[in-house]
């Protein structure tokens, strides 16, 4: 229980950071013609496709109408016995509107994490990312971390990926840091130096209405920077799929309060009904939907959908519009590097899913390290030690 006291403090806290991004938000409603201008970045000669994507600028010109809206669904941290029902109920055997399979992104950490199940997402088309080795749980400690750690953590995540779920290391590009808490430049540099194609990590209030579409570093950072530091080198080519804003209106005794949060499952009060559920996503839904059709982040973790059905009713309701798909994020990038309109986009019926690498089949075995207490399942026959830090495919002596 908290105290009274306590609790006013929170309260407080929470409705004066809202009270002053209600105000950044208003500064910034017309961000695509005053702040794209200023960043020196140009779609028309210094910066074009595939590779070089401007912050603030919209495919096909913003020609929004024609635009297809992507659902960019992702989950976080370790695939385990418990969690793989949910994503099988909720996206085996769902399509959208062009016959391909809907997909989701998984950023994904090592402890307790299952390497056949990660196998099985991966061959249903999903995008599998990284999330650290580690996950520790100390916030500090990743902000201070060097180049060299983040290096260890991440390039290591996706070398016991690819070494024990048998996924073509080329295809694990993109990261999300624990507890959304980067280092800044230490972070960005060891993704680049690493051959990681995407960071989405990076949180933007500011740019939520209308919403910011994903770009490159090439011209650098340029969104608010909500959990410093925030990188200040630019990065050519390295993608940022940023984490815009949900808002959540509540009322708190008679004012009415705006919540905000990265992570839809954040947003306090937790909406309780179906009902409740449902109007809490289209609200944020059509923010996009209506003006410039930013991709749509439905970012969470698997235990908000535990309880009953809160979410298919919303999934399905989207799968009945033509122009909307629930995609990975690597689905969206590969658009962006060749955006089409929605109804050519309809029409190529070439599904992300059948141009990647394949990934190997799995044997699955379940090894017991008994020295730590813990078990991994893997695809592949057991290493000698537990992978870790410093030793990711568990092949050296500790
Ligand atoms: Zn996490």
């Amino acid at each position: 229980m908290l105290s009274q006291p306590l609790f006013a403090a929170i309260l407080l806290g929470i409705l004066s950071i809202s009270v002053t991004a209600h105000y950044i938000d208003d500064s910034y409603s017309d961000y695509s013609e005053e702040v794209i201008s200023n960043t020196g970045c140009n779609p028309l000669n210094n910066c074009l496709t595939p590779n070089c994507s401007c912050f603030g600028s919209v495919p096909l010109k913003g020609d929004t109408k024609r635009l297809p809206q992507f659902i960019v669904l992702t989950f976080d941290d370790a695939v385990t016995t418990l969690n793989i029902k949910t994503y099988r109920q909720l996206l085996n055997g769902r399509k959208n509107s062009n016959g391909c399979p809907a997909t989701a992104s998984f950023f994904v950490t090592h402890e307790y994490n299952d390497y056949e199940f990660v196998n099985e997402l991966y061959k249903k088309g999903h995008d599998i990312a990284v999330h650290s080795i580690t996950h520790e749980s100390n916030t500090e400690m990743w902000k201070k971390a060097p180049l060299a750690r983040w290096q260890e953590e991440m390039t290591g995540m996706r070398q016991i990926l690819s070494k024990f779920g048998l996924i073509p290391l080329s295809e694990i590009q993109g990261q999300r840091v624990p507890f959304l808490q980067s280092a800044g430049d230490d972070t960005f540099a060891a993704l680049k130096e690493n051959g990681f194609i995407y960071d989405s990590s990076m949180p933007s209030r500011a740019f939520m209405d209308p919403p910011l579409w994903p770009y490159t570093l090439d011209y650098g950072y340029l969104q608010d920077c909500q959990i410093p530091p925030c990188p200040k080198s630019t990065y050519p080519g390295l993608w940022l799929f940023p984490m815009v804003q949900w808002k959540q209106t509540s009322k708190v005794g008679n004012t009415v309060v705006d919540f905000h949060c990265s992570m839809l499952d954040a947003c306090t009060p937790y909406p309780t009904t179906e009902k409740e559920t449902y109007a809490y996503m289209i609200d944020n839904f059509e923010r996009h939907y209506t003006s410039n059709k930013a991709p749509f982040p439905v970012f969470l973790h698997e235990a908000w959908l535990r309880d009953e059905n809160r979410f298919i009713a919303f999934l399905d309701a989207m799968g009945k519009k033509e122009d909307v798909f629930v995609v990975s994020i690597r689905e969206v990038l590969e658009y962006m590097k060749n955006p089409v309109d929605v109804e050519q986009y309809k029409s190529q019926r070439k599904c992300f899913k059948d141009y990647r690498l394949q990934a190997g089949d799995c044997k699955p075995v379940t090894c017991n390290f008994k020295k730590r207490n813990i078990m991994m399942k893997s695809c592949i026959p057991c290493p000698k030690r537990y992978p870790w830090l410093g030793n990711p495919e568990g092949q050296i002596q500790q």
